[in-house]
């Protein structure tokens, strides 16, 4: 059986962050009662026209920056005509010829290496409504996403992504900036930002690519993930059955963790694209590129560095902080009040991020403020509260929201400056372990002393400063 290679293109669509639609002044928003932020516009209603959006407009140029992409110089907009029921003009706003953004690149790492991941295209066009399949014979439609705006992000052909993980690290990746240069939200899991790669598989060294299927509907990265999987594996499967591969779209079925046949793919031909006639060519003058450059932050892999110098971060750690705009705005916020920014890291990683998992919450949503967080670390780094106590505490404050020192007050979580409590028991847990104490004192094995310094803390229920304890134990020991 020959060894086979997947070619793995990516198509993403973002939804704009804008207050209104991509050409009427409709409120832009996620939700809503189906139906009430709608016109004549945006229903595609005869007579109507459109009324470009400057600020859609920017952060394509922003994006297309920050994607090392080159801004043209003269954009246009395009018809792409296809009849389907979300579509209430008939055709679809979009850029066919001239993109605002052309041949741009991000890198992303994977098994610790880094690859450049080359891009096509970025650009503008509408969101289509939504359409609900009621049971039974009944459809709906909801037109409040009609008209919003969407940005289209293509990577470079041929396809430099050959595997699922480095389909993935490139969505996390793109997502990353996205939401750095607040262009997008990022949230897959109401549709702001989806993806739908396109497979095929050829075997290795040949020249020749196969037969592509483009994977719809994926709206989290294990989907996407696992949809590429699943698609390079039935491929395979395909050839290796001596079967031909239909070029067609197939939707993902997350229950069953497989796609499945949609539709035959169109051809480019069959959109009938043409010039936009209401909508005159975007001219793009250097000014205005160079003031767009200005509005740039600073970019995911420039912060994961600069958090690894600055803060002295593994670069693992400074890799997920830096997941998302908001998560690393927390963490800086956090790090800056605390003495401790390593600590912060972990208990932002750790316990904060299993609450808002558990809950749903994004971290912009977070009830523990960044300072209150700090504020927990350095009272941990000071000995007032014991980690373990601690690890009560910020479950407190997730559901309280309150600021760590009253929690500690009311439930009396303060560690106990008592050395004659310490004292007796440090003596009582030597007493229950004599051989664990006679093989550190007599065969030096020192690694034992750690099973000591739990039983004590575990005994006195986290009460007693780790640093004391320790100091009572070696007391005891010496
Ligand atoms: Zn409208």
């Amino acid at each position: 059986m020959p060894d086979y290679e997947p070619v793995v293109g990516m198509e993403c669509h973002a939804e704009l962050l804008t207050k209104s639609k991509m050409f009427c002044g409709c409120k832009n928003e996620f939700g809503g009662e189906p139906n009430t932020r709608c016109c004549p516009v945006c229903l595609g209603m005869p007579g109507s026209l459109p009324v470009m959006n400057k600020t859609a407009v920017e952060h394509v140029m922003r994006t297309a920056l920050a994607l090392n992409c080159t801004v043209a110089p003269v954009a246009k907009f395009d018809r792409k005509n296809y009849y389907y029921p979300d579509l209430p003009k008939g055709y679809q706003i979009s850029e066919y010829d001239f993109p605002i953004g052309v041949g741009g690149w991000l890198d992303i790492e994977v098994n610790g290496e880094i690859k450049r991941i080359s891009i096509r295209r970025v650009h503008l066009e509408e969101d289509t409504g939504k359409l609900f399949h009621a049971l039974g014979n009944d459809s709906y439609v909801d037109y409040n996403r009609s008209g919003v705006p969407l940005m289209e992000i293509v990577t470079e052909f041929p396809p430099d992504i050959h595997s699922a993980d480095e389909g993935a690290a490139y969505l996390k990746k793109l997502r990353a900036i996205l939401t750095f240069i607040g262009v997008c939200d990022g949230k897959m899991e109401e549709g702001s930002l989806r993806c739908e790669p396109n497979v095929s598989v050829r075997e290795i060294g040949s020249e020749t690519f196969g037969t592509k299927t483009e994977i719809k509907n994926l709206n989290s990265f294990k989907a996407v993930q696992k949809g590429i999987d699943f698609e390079v594996a039935r491929q395979v499967g395909c050839i290796e059955r001596g079967e031909r591969i239909a070029q067609e779209t197939r939707g993902w079925n997350d229950a069953k963790q497989e796609t499945f046949s949609q539709r035959s793919k169109e051809v480019e031909q069959e959109y009938r694209y043409f010039p936009e006639p209401d909508l005159v060519p975007l001219s793009i003058d250097e000014a205005w590129i160079a003031n767009i450059r200005e509005t740039l932050p600073e970019l995911p892999d420039a912060r994961r560095a600069r958090f690894v110098t600055e803060y002295n971060l593994p670069v693992y750690d400074a890799t997920l902080l830096t997941d998302t705009r908001a998560l690393a705005d927390y963490f800086e916020v956090s790090a800056k009040a605390s003495t401790d920014p390593k600590v912060v890291a972990n208990w932002t990683m750790g316990d904060l991020t299993r609450l808002l998992n558990a809950d749903g919450k994004d971290i912009s949503a977070c009830p523990i403020s960044a300072q209150n967080l700090a504020r927990m670390v350095d009272l941990i780094s000071d000995g007032t509260i014991s980690g373990k106590t601690a690890k009560s505490l910020i479950e407190e404050m997730y559901v309280t929201g309150d600021a760590p020192d009253p929690i500690i007050e009311e439930k009396g979580w303060k560690t106990v400056k008592d050395t004659g409590a310490l004292k007796a028991i440090v003596l009582e847990v030597f007493a229950k372990n004599e051989n664990i104490v006679a093989d550190i004192k007599e065969k030096g094995l020192v690694q034992k002393r750690g099973f000591l310094v739990g039983q004590v803390m575990k005994v006195s229920g986290g009460k007693f400063d780790p640093k004391d304890v320790n100091a009572a134990i070696d007391e005891q020991l010496n």
